[in-house]
């Protein structure tokens, strides 16, 4: 994880400070923007390899920010949500957010999800040298455990880490019918409870990149009144 750049946009000084340290602690180098004019020029200049992005920001909000890095980069965004903002989460991840974070988090999940997200793209391009296959058939869909890729017909799809993380556990249980709550519970981690919502937009945004026809989903089937399951097409 070492030499990999996280920028951070807060403008709360003791947030940005408390996760500045800790990332420093981690390995990574890290820059900080304190305003949204100055975060986005970074964001587009830096080159960071991930970006934490606070949605009330003096200057321009998080999801303009997020709206334009999206239509050049692909870089990982974890947008930062205070609780009240349960609008906003779903708004993020419609805009192109790959996760979000409640305030106040705790550190170790903040760095698990950083750390997560950065080794998906780690293995973007660059085969690890060694590291068995881990790919696991379902038809023509092929889930990469160590490439954190799916292929349809052989064709890699650009899922964000959480629509993986989403498709490969309804993929392990082949047909067994989830409630939101309990993917929320473990897809998504405790901190997460209570915003079943975010479940139906991944779910959605999934389906537009993994179906022929979104509106006729073959893999991601809901069941209705109850939640949603997986099957081969
Ligand atoms: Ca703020």
């Amino acid at each position: 994880m070492s030499d990999r750049k996280v920028l951070i946009i807060e403008d709360e000084k003791p947030i940005s400070d408390i996760i500045l340290f800790n990332l420093k602690k981690e390995g990574f180098a890290v820059e900080t923007a304190y305003d949204g004019i100055d975060g986005l020029e970074k964001a587009l200049g830096g080159h960071p390899d991930l970006i934490l992005l606070d949605v009330m920001l003096p200057g321009m909000d998080g999801f303009e920010i997020c709206k334009k890095v999206r239509e050049t980069s692909k870089v990982p965004i974890i947008m930062l949500t205070a609780k009240e903002e349960e609008v906003d989460k779903v708004l993020g991840l419609e805009l192109g957010a790959d996760d979000y974070i409640t305030k106040p988090f705790g550190m170790r999940e903040l760095v698990a999800r950083i750390k997560a997200n950065i080794r998906r793209i780690d293995f973007d391009g660059n085969e690890k040298d060694g590291a068995p296959e881990n790919v696991q058939e379902y038809g023509n869909l092929a889930i990469d455990m160590n490439r954190y890729e799916v292929r349809k017909n052989g064709e890699p799809l650009e899922l964000t880490l959480r629509e993986f993380e989403l498709l490969h556990y309804l993929a392990e249980k082949e047909s067994k019918v989830f409630s939101r709550e309990q993917l929320l519970s473990d897809v998504w981690g405790y901190e997460y409870f209570g915003d079943i919502r975010t479940v139906d937009v991944t779910v959605r945004r999934l389906r537009e990149k993994l179906e022929d026809d979104s509106s006729d989903p073959k893999y991601i089937m809901t069941k209705r009144g109850i939640g949603y399951y997986f099957r081969r097409a």
